[in-house]
């Protein structure tokens, strides 16, 4: 799967700009992140620009039919007359072909995972970048520079627009991302073989951040594996863990000191 990457803007041209922030940085920054990210998925990446320079619309339409890509996923961020004006939303060339179901799905999975507005797909014929590609094509209008929340998150957060626009572009394809490649974040998402394991150690404080363990499947095998042979040495509770514990038994045992006394009371 060969997928080019556009990157809205650049060099000479900023794009729209408000709050100190160019839309070209931002589409960049983005546009780095979704490399990166369907890279790692195992496709094959193109892009007009990795810097800060200009091309021409058409230029970039040229470059991805001479590539002969697959895909063509424009990025920008939207701009209004209103601050209040908010969301996202993608245009393509249709909303029925190809363009329109990958507009769909990329908008549905940002609107979700940013909790944004959706503003749906938009069809516009008038964009060289949609209509003289020669693959799917579409523009993601991320998010709108001119609201002070949407421009906080786009510059706050690239990274989640790129995997939100890579969930829609897998969703699109069908692609299911493979059991090796996933990370485990949490207990509930750790497969239930190995839940056992992965309490022992989250019970000991073994991982910075309960909520952020990053595990692979293979680091999961390896501690279940461990566990089973009786080589997995947790370290003792920590200093935290060991007041935390005694304060919850002293709390125990004053709940059934005062309870005896309420009942000595009472027999009286
Ligand atoms: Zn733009």
């Amino acid at each position: 799967m060969k997928i080019w990457i556009d990157a809205g803007h650049g060099g000479t041209d900023s794009g729209a700009y408000a709050g100190g922030v160019a839309e070209k940085e931002v589409t960049l920054s983005i546009c780095l992140y979704l490399e990166a990210r369907l890279e790692q998925a195992g496709m094959t990446v193109e892009m007009t620009r990795r810097t800060d320079v200009y091309e021409s619309v058409m230029a970039r339409a040229a470059m991805a039919n001479d590539w002969n890509g697959d895909l063509f996923v424009s990025v920008h961020a939207n701009a209004a007359q209103s601050t209040a004006a908010t969301g996202t939303e993608v245009l393509s060339y249709d909303l029925d072909g190809a363009s329109g179901r990958l507009a769909a799905d990329i908008v549905q999975a940002i609107a979700s995972q940013l909790g944004l507005k959706n503003r749906g797909v938009k069809v516009r014929r008038d964009l060289a970048v949609i209509n003289a590609t020669n693959m799917p094509a579409v523009l993601v209008e991320t998010a709108f520079l001119t609201n002070a929340s949407d421009r906080a998150l786009l510059t706050g957060q690239p990274k989640a627009f790129a995997d939100a626009i890579a969930a829609g572009i897998f969703q699109y394809l069908g692609w299911e991302e493979p059991e090796m490649e996933k990370r485990y974040q949490t207990l509930a998402q750790i497969p239930t073989w190995a839940q056992l394991t992965i309490e022992k150690l989250l019970a000991r404080d073994v991982f910075a951040d309960d909520n952020q363990l990053d595990l692979s499947l293979d680091m999961v095998r390896m501690f279940v594996l461990l566990d089973r042979y009786g080589v997995l040495q947790v370290p003792p509770l920590s200093a935290t863990a060991q007041a935390k514990a005694a304060m919850e038994e002293a709390q125990a045992a004053y709940e059934k000191a005062k309870a005896a006394w309420e009942l000595l009371q009472e027999a009286k």
